[in-house]
C-alpha cells in the first residue's frame, strides 16, 4: 500500500503507532518526525478524510498509467478555465454586496491589463484581485498560534475586506488619498471597493488619459497599503507620492521604448501624468519628487 496522503497512515480516529508505520514504510522513524506527524494530524483531521483530486491521481500514477499524462494535466488545467465562479469571485460579491455578471467579470480582468504596460503594475492589480494577500483571519485558520486580530492594532478581527478598507486607521488613508486625487483630477472617486479595487467606475465624461492616471493613482495606493502590510504601521500620503513617482518613471521608460519614438502619435504619456505633476510641483509634497524636479526641469525628457 502506497503512503500518499495523511489518510493512509489513519487508523481509527487517530494516526498509526510508530512501529505500524515503521512496518509499513520499512523505516525507521525518528521519535520526533513521529511526533510531527502527530502533531498535525490534530489540526488537519478534515484534510484527512478529503477525496483525492484529479490532480492528486495524476501524481499518484504508476509508470504504467503515466501514458498521455501530459494530456490529462492540460484537460484538468483547461476545465479551469471553463469555471464561471472563482473563489475571489464570490468573496468580492459578498465584499461588495452585488452579483457581478460574467460580463462584468471580463471588464474587470480586462481593465486590470489595461491599467499600464509595466508588468509589475499589472501583477500588483491581479495579486488584489485574486485575493492573494494573507490576512490575519486567514493565517489564523491556518495555525491557531496566529491572532486573528488586525495588524495595525484595532482590536477587530482582521479579515480581507478590513485590511485593505475597513479598518479605521485604513479608511482615514484612503479617505486622504481620495482627496488629494480629486484635487490632482477633478474627479470624486468614492471608496468603495467595487470601484477602488476592481476598477469598476464608470464616469462616461472622463479623459481616456485621466482614467488611466487615477487607475495608476490608486494602484500605488493599493501597494502603498501592501507595503505595510503586516506592520503596525499605517500607510501615509509620502508613501503614496513616492510609490506614484516609481511607476511614473516606469511608466516614462515604457512610453520611451513603446512610442515615443516610433509612435509619438499614440503615446498619450503627457496628457496623463500633467495633472500629477503640475500638483506635485504646486505643492511641496516630498523630498524625492523636490529633487527630481519641477515641470520645466523635466522638459528634456518628455
Ligand atoms: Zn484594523
Amino acid at each position: 500500500m502506497q503512503l500518499n496522503r495523511l489518510i493512509d497512515i489513519a487508523s481509527g480516529k487517530d494516526i498509526m503507532s510508530k512501529q505500524e508505520l515503521e512496518n509499513k514504510t520499512q523505516k525507521k522513524i525518528h521519535w520526533y518526525v513521529y511526533m510531527q506527524i502527530k502533531n498535525m494530524t490534530e489540526y488537519k483531521s478534515k484534510i484527512m478524510s478529503t477525496p483525492l483530486t484529479d490532480f492528486e491521481q495524476i501524481l499518484n500514477y504508476t509508470q504504467r498509467e503515466k501514458k498521455g499524462m501530459v494530456s490529462k494535466i492540460y484537460a484538468i488545467l483547461l476545465s479551469c478555465l471553463k469555471s464561471t465562479d472563482l473563489p475571489c469571485q464570490s468573496k468580492w460579491h459578498q465584499d461588495c454586496n452585488t452579483e457581478k455578471t460574467q460580463e462584468k467579470w471580463e471588464e474587470i480582468w480586462s481593465s486590470s491589463i489595461f491599467t499600464s504596460k509595466v508588468i509589475s503594475i499589472r501583477l500588483q492589480t491581479f495579486k488584489i484581485i485574486h485575493r492573494w494577500h494573507l490576512t490575519p483571519k486567514r493565517l489564523s485558520t491556518i495555525s491557531s498560534s496566529c491572532s486573528p486580530l488586525c495588524w495595525k492594532s484595532c482590536n477587530e478581527v482582521g479579515s480581507f475586506s478590513h485590511c485593505w478598507w475597513g479598518c479605521p486607521l485604513i479608511a482615514t488613508f484612503w479617505k486622504e488619498i481620495l482627496e488629494v486625487i480629486k484635487q490632482i483630477t477633478s474627479y470624486d472617486i468614492p471608496l468603495s471597493p467595487s470601484i477602488i479595487f476592481l476598477d469598476q467606475w464608470n464616469i462616461p465624461q472622463i479623459p481616456k488619459a485621466i482614467r488611466n492616471l487615477i487607475a495608476i493613482l490608486l494602484v500605488a495606493a493599493k501597494s502603498a497599503t501592501a507595503s505595510v502590510w503586516k506592520l503596525k504601521k499605517v500607510p501615509t500620503k509620502e508613501m503614496w507620492l513616492s510609490k506614484t513617482w516609481d511607476r511614473f518613471i516606469l511608466d516614462k521608460i515604457n512610453d520611451n521604448i513603446l512610442n515615443a519614438e516610433r509612435f509619438p502619435a499614440r503615446s498619450n504619456f503627457y496628457d496623463k501624468w500633467f495633472p500629477f505633476l503640475e500638483f506635485i510641483d504646486m505643492h511641496d509634497l516630498h523630498p524625492k519628487i523636490r529633487i527630481a524636479q519641477t515641470l520645466t526641469q523635466f522638459s528634456d525628457i518628455w
